[in-house]
């Protein structure tokens, strides 16, 4: 799931041990606490244009603009500001109508650039790729970043769809291609390799062999 980094570093309200590696521990506690505590954040004011905004507003074109709470990212002129050299790869920990309602929530101090759907791939963009959203929990990751989050569960390997790889390695492809990012693992990163995050996602049922095959199209 998307956290925050506000400028420099702040930590979210959730789950906060920052000092704890990924673990089995861990993964669970993200798995059951962090998704019940998130919603229950939720704010009343839902965005409910979703899919009318203009094409132009997206940076990738496949995607539908739904628009995070400015107050849940920083606006910069990337890749002039920072440079672009990181994707990072989420799993929500919620739904993925409630995920943009969460990044609708000026509250909630977070926010990825992407949304994917399980069940169909679908593309959400949230925060334009010139600004910095506070997905990694790590300012400096965030300023040099895309994030893409991946509707389901760390332990619910059934969300992560056949759709939805696809969908989010041609996403991740034309990203890499974009801003010259290397397709390797050193540039396509997990949010549990963030520095400092307690964070476990997307956790061992993604498939990053599958995954990484698919972004460099073999
Ligand atoms: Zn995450």
């Amino acid at each position: 799931m998307a956290r925050p980094s506000r400028p420099p570093t702040s930590p979210d309200g959730t789950a906060a041990d920052p000092s704890a590696a990924p673990s089995r521990r861990s993964l669970l506690r993200g798995g059951l606490a962090v998704g019940a505590a998130a919603t229950a954040g939720l704010a009343g004011e839902l965005w409910t244009g979703r899919g009318r905004a203009s094409a132009a507003t997206v940076d990738y074109p496949g995607a539908t603009w739904a628009p995070a709470s400015t107050a849940n990212y920083t606006a910069s002129n990337r890749p002039t500001s920072y440079p672009v050299n990181l994707v990072v790869i989420h799993v929500t920990q919620e739904t993925f109508s409630d995920t943009i309602k969460l990044f609708q929530d000026p509250a909630h101090a977070a926010a990825a650039h992407y949304v994917v759907r399980s069940a169909d791939g679908a593309i959400d963009q949230c925060v334009r790729e010139h600004d910095i959203a506070w997905h990694a929990g790590n300012w400096d990751y965030n300023t040099r970043s895309i994030g893409i989050e991946h509707e389901g569960w760390v332990d619910q390997p059934s969300y992560f769809t056949t759709a939805m790889y696809h969908a989010s390695a041609a996403l991740t492809a034309e990203i890499c291609d974009k801003y010259g990012i290397p397709k390797d693992r050193n540039h396509i990163i997990g949010h549990y390799q963030v520095p400092g995050t307690d964070h476990t996602d997307p956790g061992p049922n993604w498939d990053w062999v599958r995954y990484m095959r698919l972004v460099n199209g073999v």
